[in-house]
């Protein structure tokens, strides 16, 4: 740390020795330093984006999202933008990181300090399912009819029960 302090800008050392005359200025400067390489504006307009289905996401890998169940989901958007979400056992929980077409990034710490709003927020079930393919907490949806898959059994016996009532089957 001290050793790459010679380093830094002279702004930034000038800021230092102006610290202990004034504080306010130095903790500005500080918040500036650290402010999330992408703004709130960005990511509101990214999340409503791929609420209205602009910006489509696909999951990477062959898994399922709710297959995951407890995890993290990697997404890949129409747009280029890279997004990855908390899977709490199917339940969409919270926005892990995001990457933009450019290389910027922000992680969940980051979103929550910064962003309260945007670390509050949560897509509604229908919106979770059908842009995620997330289907809702402790629960499971047929992909090919969106059917709720009630048990009791395991996701793998309720997959196999519903594929005889697939409303989708031809
Ligand atoms: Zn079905």
């Amino acid at each position: 740390m001290f050793a790459e302090f010679p380093k830094l800008p002279c702004w930034i050392r000038g800021e230092r020795i102006a610290a202990a005359f004034d504080v306010p200025a130095f903790k500005e400067k500080l918040r500036l330093i650290n402010e999330p390489e992408i703004s709130d504006i960005e990511i509101w307009e990214f999340l409503r984006a791929i609420e209205s289905g602009s910006v489509m996401l696909t999951a990477d890998g062959d898994r399922e999202p709710q297959d995951v169940y407890s995890g993290n989901v990697a997404y890949s958007a129409s747009n280029g933008w890279r997004i990855v979400i908390y899977n709490d056992c199917n339940d969409w929980d919270y926005i892990d990181q995001i990457v933009t077409i450019d290389g910027r990034k922000i992680v969940y710490n980051e979103i929550a300090d910064s962003f309260p709003d945007i670390d509050c927020y949560e897509p509604t079930e229908d919106l979770s399912w059908s842009r995620y393919r997330i289907p809702g907490a402790a629960s499971i949806r047929c992909i090919l009819c969106d059917a709720h898959l009630k048990g009791p059994g395991s996701f793998d016996k309720l997959l196999d029960k519903h594929r005889t009532e697939c409303r989708a089957k031809t």
